[in-house]
């Protein structure tokens, strides 16, 4: 019979399962427990839910058959199973695609980062076997089928017998070399280990014939050996489970088993409660964002249970999009078993629970804020944008939730700050909270706009993140304080001794030089911020430089055709440069021409924009020069 070939990204992450030097291949068994337990929770909700068909809550476990002689594991579970055309697409390919185009030459390396990262399930079997058998019947269907493979040159799918629906698989355990142990697999203490270590919060029953030995019947010291069936987990879910029985330790090995993430959760969070709803929740958040996450194939939600059986897998109803980050689970004996997607949204219980999971995920944040800056500030960097987003979306409907987790990067700090941190120590005679927006730290902190109020001894927030202003300006004030660029056109400075030293210049040049540059500027006119800097750009209204940068990147089709901020050059009169301007204002009309052309080109560049034409900038430089 022909054999079908693995899809092609499959095959690749075949090869690395097969050559692997992971040094944890021991949790292929975890891999396969989950599966099938994932696989009973399938049956076991129908069972519950289908009035015709008879429940029996013993007829729901797994089973771990090792085989010493044959050196066969088998995992087998009385789940959903499967049809042919599932064995064929869940099994040929990897659902998670995409994730996997690693180079080539890295196979092996990144792969270890691949099998901690994604769980790959099913296909770590072959870390630790030569052949993988699975036979599996589904769930109201009478036939069964083989799907067997020794690797990379395929697998093939045979009708076969099997009584009970479910899926056993059946690995072939490698032959033990000099440096690598297979054995272990092989042996039921070992593996009744690997099930208290990695799978005792698994639900089911996990049963292993386990070979005991007994004084025999009349006699004092003659033994006998003896098989019985033992159940290798504790069963009790961990969410179920005490507080005060579990450690942190727990929570992360629920979370791997999980595959809520790859690495050591940021936090956790378990919720116990009774009262209008009584729910039990777990959720985590994770120390590094999905690779998936800003992407359309990101999936957010929790894990939806009702009183301990599970209903759905990313219930997303019960996340906002803004903590869409958070993993972890939800059990109430409130949820209806039944429960339909499309009633999700209007459920009264789960939208209960989702509104007090959002109030507990945001007070958790804000202690952390509170007691463990670092650990916030290393969440921050990771889910920040997340929040902002969160403000600006929704015409700012949840910003209250929102504004006292953002974070910007401050002038006076070198660091993160708090919007609430930067008012509390604003200047007496300080109006606003001024920010300047630019790509990078380094940038704004040159940026010649900033002299003035840098002088002032005002602290400027650095917003470097494409969505920071747009949240900004949707958040509108933050204590009463209104946000201000430090480009705009009115800076509204307290005080009044910059008017002093400020000298309007000659309106007549600048009338010149306006006309001389077109419609790039709107104005041309003398500076109130700069100190040392000869030309700075400002802007009026609405839209800022840096809005007009993200605007117009915006691979939207129907996006407003002329959004630009409306600039504003803005000239130093105390500078030595405009004593030349003054000069060919008198004497040479052309040479103010390119003047002019060139010191706003200097302002764009400044800016981090760029020049409509480089050509005719450079030779007005040389020439100049
Ligand atoms: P994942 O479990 O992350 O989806 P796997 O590679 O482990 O990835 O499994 C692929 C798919 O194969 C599963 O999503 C499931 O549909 C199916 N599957 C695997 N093991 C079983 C099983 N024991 N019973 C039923 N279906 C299974």
């Amino acid at each position: 019979m022909a054999k079908k070939q693995f899809k092609s990204e499959s095959k690749r992450l075949l090869n690395l399962m097969i050559n692997s030097i992971y040094t944890h291949k021991e949790i292929f068994l975890r891999e396969l427990i989950s599966n099938a337990s994932d696989a009973i929770d399938k049956s076991y909700y129908l069972y519950l839910t289908d009035k015709d068909l008879i429940f029996n809550k013993d007829d729901f476990y797994i089973r771990i058959t090792p085989n010493e002689e044959e050196r066969t594991l088998t995992v087998s579970d009385t789940g959903i199973g499967m049809s042919k055309e599932e064995l064929d697409s869940n099994l040929g390919i990897i659902a998670k695609s995409g994730s996997f185009d690693f180079k080539e030459e890295n196979e092996l390396k990144e792969g270890i980062d691949i099998i901690g990262q994604f769980g790959v399930g099913f296909y770590s079997a072959f870390m630790v076997a030569e052949k993988v058998t699975v036979i599996s019947k589904k769930e109201g269907s009478d036939k069964a089928y083989k799907w067997e493979s020794s690797g990379v040159d395929g697998y093939t799918i045979t009708p076969c017998e099997k009584e009970k629906s479910g899926t056993d698989v059946i690995l072939k355990i490698k032959p033990s070399t000099e440096d690598e142990d297979y054995d272990e697999f092989l042996d039921p203490y070992n593996l009744k280990s690997l099930v208290k270590t990695y799978s005792d919060f698994i639900k089911y029953p996990i049963k292993m014939m386990m070979k005991k030995r007994r004084l025999k019947e009349g006699s004092e010291n003659d033994y006998e050996d003896y098989y019985e069936d033992e159940i290798l987990n504790s069963m009790v879910p961990i969410w179920r489970k005490n507080k005060s029985e579990l450690k942190e330790e727990d929570y992360e090995k629920f979370y791997r088993e999980k595959h809520f993430g790859f690495e050591k959760p940021l936090k956790y969070i378990h919720v116990s409660t009774e009262g209008v709803v009584s729910y039990n929740a777990i959720l985590y958040i994770p120390s590094r964002v999905p690779f998936d996450y800003y992407t359309k194939e990101y999936e957010k939600g929790l894990e939806l249970y009702s009183n301990g059986v599970m209903i759905m897998k990313k219930c997303s109803e019960l996340l906002p999009d803004y903590f869409g980050f958070v993993q972890g689970l939800v059990d109430s004996p409130d949820f209806s078993l039944n429960i339909s997607r499309e009633m999700l949204q209007h459920d009264r219980q789960l939208q209960f629970v989702a509104k007090k999971l959002n109030e507990k995920i945001k007070s958790e944040l804000l202690s952390m804020l509170k007691d463990e800056r670092e650990t916030y500030e290393k969440f921050y960097k990771q889910f920040g944008r997340t929040l902002k987003y969160g403000i600006y979306t929704d015409w700012g409907l949840n910003k209250e939730t929102l504004q006292d987790l953002i974070m910007f990067y401050s002038s006076h700090e070198k660091k993160p700050v708090t919007l609430d941190e930067y008012v509390s120590r604003m200047k007496e005679d300080q109006k606003n909270i001024y920010y300047a927006t630019g790509e990078s730290v380094d940038m704004l902190s040159k940026l010649p706009q900033a002299e003035l109020i840098a002088d002032k001894g005002y602290e400027i927030l650095y917003f470097t993140d494409e969505i920071d202003e747009f949240a900004i300006k949707v958040l509108m004030t933050y204590k009463d304080k209104e946000f201000k660029n430090i480009s705009s056109s009115d800076l509204d400075i307290g005080g009044g001794d910059d008017k002093a030293e400020f000298k309007e210049g000659d309106k007549d040049l600048f009338a010149f030089m306006k006309e001389a540059l077109g419609d790039k500027v709107k104005e041309v006119r003398a500076s109130k911020r700069l100190k040392t800097h000869p030309v700075c750009l400002a802007t009026e209204g609405e839209v800022s430089i840096e809005m007009e940068k993200v605007l117009k990147a915006m691979p939207i089709a129907d996006k407003p055709a002329d959004i630009h901020a409306e600039k504003i050059l803005e000239i130093n009169t105390s500078h030595q440069i405009y004593e030349k301007l003054k000069d060919a204002y008198a004497n040479d009309r052309e040479k103010l021409k390119k003047y002019s052309n060139v010191l706003f080109n200097q302002a764009l560049l400044i800016e981090g924009l760029t020049i409509d034409d480089p050509v005719q900038y450079a030779n007005d430089v040389y020439e100049l020069i």
